[in-house]
């Protein structure tokens, strides 16, 4: 039997693909920029930020971490030619209720002993102050720019009314 994923792949797959009229984008983002944001199954980033097909890279992961991102933003500078970020972090992330011992705490409970070596050395990159952390990240990436004239914004997205506002 296949799982709920598979479902909605396959029957939302085959609507999108029966009424599909873009297969002739570039690979380069047309509007040169790229979304760091959650992987939160709340964000709906290209209806929520505006983002048309082919216009932008959009980059997930939990938290929005810039560090966990890096590689693929400098992929999406380097080799594709995108010249801005905004970071989007968002209330009510995952990423702030809970912090590395937690998290390592509920692996050896949940999976014992053998399993707590397996994330024994993960930074779960967990934060307890949303806004500090938005400008943390903008910093972070704009001190390690490997590209000149990048431009970096930082954002929090509320998943409670769907608007984002802009922080730094
Ligand atoms: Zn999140």
């Amino acid at each position: 039997m296949s799982t709920n994923g598979e479902q909605n792949l396959e029957q939302g797959n085959k609507a999108y693909a029966a009424s599909f009229t873009q297969g002739d984008l570039a690979l380069p983002p047309s509007q040169n920029y790229a979304v760091l944001t959650c992987m939160d199954a709340r964000i709906d980033p290209a209806a929520a930020f505006g983002i048309p097909l082919g216009a932008a890279h959009v980059i997930r992961n939990a938290g929005a971490n810039a560090r966990d991102a890096f590689r693929s933003i400098v992929i999406s500078q380097q080799l594709l030619g995108t010249t801005e970020v905004l970071v989007v972090k968002h209330t009510g992330c995952g990423m702030l209720i809970f912090d590395n011992e937690t998290a390592k705490g509920l692996v050896k409970r949940n999976k014992g002993e053998a399993a707590l070596k397996e994330v024994q050395d993960i930074d779960f990159l967990t934060f307890s102050d949303l806004e500090a952390e938005v400008k943390k990240d903008v910093e972070w990436l704009q001190s390690r720019a490997v590209e000149t004239g990048i431009r970096f914004t930082g954002w929090i997205y509320e998943v409670e009314t769907g608007k984002a506002r802009k922080v730094v």
